[in-house]
């Protein structure tokens, strides 16, 4: 087996969620700088536009990562110490930390195995006088069940903020993710679909809600203060809140604005890999990722396996550190918020609070999916997750 493995060993590290990045966007960049305007400004503008128009909701406003956005969606509707908010506890930590800086609870329901994302039958049971509003996360890039999140939103009069950080692509039932909920909040991180360094965007219909996320996210500035310094003249500007820094930079906007040209191209790729995943790992000891829901569309923004711990004796950690050992680099998506330390200890939560969400974080590696691999790179990952697995199949 040493043999063999050391035969099969990829000769360079294989890095999960490396971004498809090209000349176009040095480019784009360099002409940015020596346009002199590196901060907020029209490319800024430029780059919400697009997005707006692609996901088809009123307003986009882009800031400088998914979470700022999560946290000032949460603020704008309204959200202060005390209350709770409805989420996933299969998320990424910022999802639940958002609701925290607003001095809130979040209050985790468990997931589908099938989907991984929340079952929405829990929420209303999760709902109390104090709940103000729902966070769906769409794992993985799999829309959650919209209709049931959005019925029990309306009879409950709660707001829905979407995490779609994985979800830029993904439709639901005839709609565009990110025209669905009150506000969506997408993330352009390096290892994102669509890739601005450090970057988020925020799409909503409620006019209130954008002038207020635009105003919040430049210091509680009044209304386009960043145009201070433009040629239309200086304006005086006025504090009307104490806000945040999470304006988006001209220089981030320049490079979403060139992924954006190529955000169906680098979906068809990622199909083309997750087909060619699926194909290679029929008969090991995994769980594949579900088929998409009907009249869906999965932005494939990660390719996760659900190992089979009891038949191949081997845990996922151990799994990891072998594909580790051939090269190839993998992700955990992930462990459930609720086993960490701070909401633990915060909150009170421990394992056994959310079965499924449990049993996942013990089984799930993501493996490499970007739109950058080559085909030989697509071989190495499926050849050494054979290599490693076929023998307990
Ligand atoms: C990446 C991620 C975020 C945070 O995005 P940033 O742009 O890095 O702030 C939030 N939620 C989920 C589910 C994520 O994967």
């Amino acid at each position: 087996m040493r043999r063999r493995n050391e035969e099969l060993r990829r000769k360079s590290f294989l890095i999960f969620g490396s971004p498809a990045v090209g000349e176009e966007e040095v480019e784009a960049v360099a002409a940015t700088i020596r346009s002199g305007w590196l901060g907020t400004g029209p490319r800024v503008a430029c780059f919400e536009e697009i997005f707006r128009s692609y996901t088809g909701a009123r307003f986009a406003m882009a800031l400088n990562s998914c979470t700022a956005g999560l946290h000032l969606s949460l603020l704008v509707a309204g959200v202060g110490p005390g209350d709770e908010v409805i989420t996933s506890p299969m998320t990424f930590c910022s999802t639940a930390n958002a609701i925290i800086h607003c001095g809130g609870r979040p209050v985790f329901v468990d997931v589908d195995r099938r989907t991984m994302n929340m079952n929405p039958t829990l929420i209303e049971r999760a709902i109390t006088p104090r709940t103000k509003a729902i966070m769906p996360v769409h794992l993985a890039g799999r829309p959650c069940d919209m209709d049931a999140i959005m019925e029990t939103a309306k009879q409950r009069n709660l707001v829905v903020i979407e995490d779609a950080a994985h979800a830029i692509e993904a439709w639901y039932h005839g709609t565009k993710i990110g025209a669905i909920g009150d506000l969506t909040c997408f993330s352009f991180y390096v290892t994102k679909n669509i890739i601005t360094g450090e970057g988020g965007m925020v799409t909503t219909d409620r006019e209130e809600y954008a002038d207020k996320i635009k105003m919040y996210g430049l210091h509680g500035l009044s209304k386009d203060a960043w145009k201070r310094y433009s040629d239309e003249g200086y304006k005086h500007y006025e504090v009307i809140f104490p806000g945040f820094k999470y304006n988006m930079m001209d220089i981030q906007a320049a490079i979403g604005v060139e992924q954006m040209k190529r955000v169906d191209k680098y979906l068809a790729r990622r199909n083309e890999i997750w087909a060619r995943y699926d194909d290679a790992f029929a008969d090991l000891p995994v769980t594949r990722p579900e088929p998409p829901e009907p009249d869906t569309v999965h932005a494939r923004h990660l390719y996760t396996l659900l190992l089979d711990i009891e038949k191949t004796g081997m845990t996922r950690d151990e799994f990891q550190q072998r594909l580790h050992d051939m090269n190839i680099g993998t992700g955990i998506h992930f462990i459930s918020v609720h086993l960490h330390k701070y909401y633990r200890e915060t909150f009170g939560y421990k394992r056994g609070d959310f079965p499924n969400a449990e049993w996942i974080s013990d089984r799930t590696i993501s493996l490499p999916l970007s739109a950058r691999l080559t085909d030989k790179d697509v071989e190495d990952v499926a050849e050494a997750v054979r290599f490693l697995l076929r023998d307990s199949a």
